[in-house]
């Protein structure tokens, strides 16, 4: 039977249907060495939220199969996965509304000041009726620019095109005919997108090309009073760049669910902006889809290990070779 590392932990069902198929392995990823001695004696592995060096991998000359529980797979070196022939497999499709929702909540939040205004209300200081001091803005009927129109950023399309009756712009590589079609997104450059869009919500893989994407420069660019919406990668966006704007008023607010450093230290200094919500990196968090990605990166991982993986690869030359 081939042998697989569990560096997660997985739903009881979704580890009984692998036990069906393969030895499993748990392993703890922050115990280092315990965890690279795992994965040189393993045929695939299966987890999330850990980076994977080359360095790890060497004298893993058995492993086939990589098998990350989210659809991001900055975490891991593909080309060189690829070279050592190993699969890596990923988790598209399942957790795409989730974490639209996810987006959606900090356009509204910090829109309307939620946190903030709840917290208020909490700590006893809403002693009549609320005036301007606690007004929040409009959400629909502006402008949203979607920098990185895929599955997860189409869906914030469709939220706010059809909920929200909203102007859509995006920036991508190549264009997005559905949701030009389906929601009136129009492609234009990122500079225009900037200077027009009232929320800017990344959505763009971290990449060498998106790391830092959004610098002092680009956020001089938008308008005074846009938002910054960020569920990508934390490093997608200059975080010092970010907090020197939020505090100058460069831009208004921003709902984050990412950042350069996960968990957010304590002491950063996002976290005393009145204007910024925060969230611990939830986008795809609720009971139902967490399940849906581990059971099919359980299958993913399977089908990997017996050469039937179809769909759902990032390094489709690994097949090839
Ligand atoms: P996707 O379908 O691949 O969409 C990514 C989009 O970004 C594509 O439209 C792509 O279009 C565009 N893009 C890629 N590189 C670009 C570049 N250099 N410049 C401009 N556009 C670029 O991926 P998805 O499923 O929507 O997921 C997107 C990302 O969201 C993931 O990679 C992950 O990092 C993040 N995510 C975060 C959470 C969370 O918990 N916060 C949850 C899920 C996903 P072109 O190829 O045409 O450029």
């Amino acid at each position: 039977m081939k042998k697989i590392v569990a560096y997660k932990p997985l739903p009881d069902d979704v580890l009984a249907y692998l036990h069906k198929h393969v030895e499993v392995v748990q392993a703890d990823a922050a115990q280092h060495d315990a965890f690279v001695a795992a994965l040189r004696d393993a045929d695939g592995a299966i987890g999330a939220s850990v980076k994977i060096t080359p360095a790890m991998l060497d004298g893993a000359t058995k492993l086939k199969a990589l098998s990350t529980i989210s659809v991001g797979f900055d975490n891991f070196d593909v080309p060189d996965l690829t070279q050592r022939g190993i699969v890596l497999a990923h988790t598209p499709d399942v957790l795409t509304e989730s974490t639209a929702d996810t987006v959606f909540s900090l356009i509204l939040a910090t829109a309307r000041r939620v946190v903030e205004l709840a917290d208020w209300v909490k700590a006893g200081q809403w002693q009549g009726s609320v005036g301007p001091a606690q007004f929040g803005v409009e959400v629909q009927g502006k402008t949203l620019g979607i920098v990185g129109l895929g599955r997860i950023g189409g869906a914030v399309a469709r939220r706010a095109a059809l909920g929200f009756n909203m102007q859509v712009l995006y920036t991508n590589r190549s264009p997005n005919p559905q949701a030009e079609h389906t929601y009136g997104a129009r492609r234009v450059e990122l500079a225009e997108l900037l200077a027009s869009a009232d929320f800017v919500c990344l959505q763009v893989p971290l990449t060498p090309e998106t790391q830092h994407l959004i610098g002092a420069a680009e956020l001089r660019a938008m308008k005074k009073s846009a938002i910054l919406i960020n569920a990508s990668r934390g490093a997608t966006v200059d975080e010092a760049a970010l907090i020197e704007a939020l505090r100058n008023g460069t831009i208004h607010a921003a709902g984050l669910d990412v950042f350069e450093t996960e968990p957010l230290p304590v002491d950063s200094p996002l976290l005393s902006l009145p204007n910024v919500v925060a969230l611990p990196h939830i986008g795809s968090a609720t009971h139902e889809t967490r399940h849906a990605m581990a059971l099919n990166a359980a299958e993913n991982l399977v089908a990997a290990l017996d050469g039937t993986l179809t769909r759902n690869v990032v390094n489709r030359d690994v097949l090839r070779k």
